[in-house]
Parts: structure tokens; C-alpha cells; sequence
């Protein structure tokens, strides 16, 4: 089949200025935009235009079943006539096949670049605004520069609009990528910030980095 590309044209960052909010493990109006607007576009336009009626196939596998649930859920009663999911991964496979393997060595497909970086999932080129603190951790380890590039976008966006907000909470208050980064990542080394990071990391309350409904 001849693969379908959408694109809504924008930037995540783009998006946060139309809202003026600023994306967060919380509420990620990137992902509706972006992604789940653009699927639910296309799938009217094959059931009004074309007379087709759609199947959605995730690629999900079983370490993610919660993931299943939520999105039978959503196309269930959300915001069109309901369509059908399916979960070949899950409902024909009892355990994870190592899929990336397959994908790589027998059908010849090279990864993203993301997952040979050791994060799970490729998304935004590692500039989730779902990402926790661990997320960033590992951003900042393997991807320095794309972290920068989060840091001054996330600066940017409260220059731009004299907000206190951020990606990160920290008890619940704003905690930007920038006081994480040298309160905390460019002194890992330090025994005492480790323990910091630890502690950081017990009241995250998000591990997922990212949970858009098409990633
Ligand atoms: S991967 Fe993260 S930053 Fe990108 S669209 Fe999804 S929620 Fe937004």
C-alpha cells in the first residue's frame, strides 16, 4: 500500500503559542493537535469521501496493554462514529517479541535513531514535553544539544509570556530544564545530588515519556 502522510505544519512549540500553554507531562495539546486531530481528519475523510470504513492496527505490544485499553476506549466513543482498533501484538502473542530485531535484521528497516540511544520510545527527537525527570536525565547524557534546544524553547516560552511555567514540577511548583540541569544532571557526579536525583525521581509522578495516542 502507498503509505499516507498528514502533517498539520506545525511545531509543538508552535502549537503551545496558539494555546499559550506550555505542554506538560499533564496536558500535551501537541499530541491532540498534531497527531490525533490529524487521524481523526483522515479517517473521516475515507468514511465521507471515499466510502471506506476504517480499522485501526497499533503496533503496540503487551508490556503496553494499558496503552490498548485506552485507545480502544477513545476511538469507541470519541469524537466520531466509533472505529474499530485492533492489536495484532497483543491479541496474537502472549509476551514482547523483540520486534525491533525483526524489523532491523529481517526486513532490512534501520531504527530510529532514538531507540539505539537506549530510550523506549522514538518520539520528538527525544523533546517529549511528557518526559519526567528520568527522561531528561538521559536526554541530557546522550542528546545534549537536543536538550538545549528544549531548555530554550522552554525558555523562550516564558520570556515570551512572562509566565511561571515549566515542563517539570518539582512539589509541585515550576521547575525548569534549566534548574534541572545545573542543580542537578551537571552534578551527578557529586554523591549528594545523586541522592537528589533519587529523591526527585520517587515523587515523579509520571515515568511514561510520552503517551500521545499516535506514537
Ligand atoms: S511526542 Fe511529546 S512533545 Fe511530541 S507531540 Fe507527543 S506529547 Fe507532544
Amino acid at each position: 500500500m502507498e503509505i499516507t502522510e498528514r502533517i498539520d505544519g506545525r511545531t509543538p512549540e508552535e502549537v503551545f503559542y496558539d494555546y499559550r500553554f506550555l505542554g506538560n507531562s499533564r496536558l500535551a495539546k501537541c499530541s491532540e493537535e498534531l497527531k490525533v486531530y490529524q487521524t481523526i481528519i483522515f479517517l473521516e475523510e475515507l468514511r465521507d469521501l471515499h466510502n471506506l470504513e476504517p480499522i485501526l492496527y497499533f503496533g503496540i505490544g503487551p508490556h503496553e496493554a494499558h496503552r490498548a485499553d485506552n485507545l480502544k476506549e477513545f476511538y469507541a466513543h470519541n469524537p466520531i462514529e466509533p472505529i474499530e482498533t485492533r492489536f495484532p501484538m497483543i491479541e496474537t502473542f502472549k509476551y514482547d517479541r523483540d520486534i525491533k530485531s525483526i524489523i532491523e535484521n529481517e526486513w532490512g528497516i534501520k531504527l530510529p535513531r532514538m531507540y539505539h540511544l537506549g530510550f523506549s520510545h522514538a518520539n520528538c527527537a527525544g523533546r517529549c514535553v511528557r518526559g519526567g525527570y528520568q527522561h531528561y536525565k538521559q536526554l541530557f547524557q546522550v542528546w545534549p544539544h537536543q536538550y538545549q534546544k528544549q531548555e530554550d524553547m522552554e525558555e523562550r516560552f516564558r520570556q515570551h509570556f512572562q509566565k511561571n511555567v515549566s515542563i517539570l514540577k518539582k512539589d509541585g511548583r515550576p521547575y525548569t530544564l534549566k534548574e534541572y540541569r545545573e542543580q542537578i544532571l551537571e552534578k551527578l557526579d557529586e554523591g549528594q545530588m545523586q541522592k537528589e536525583y533519587r529523591e526527585l525521581l520517587e515523587k515523579e509522578d509520571s515515568h511514561i515519556p510520552c503517551v500521545c495516542t499516535f506514537a
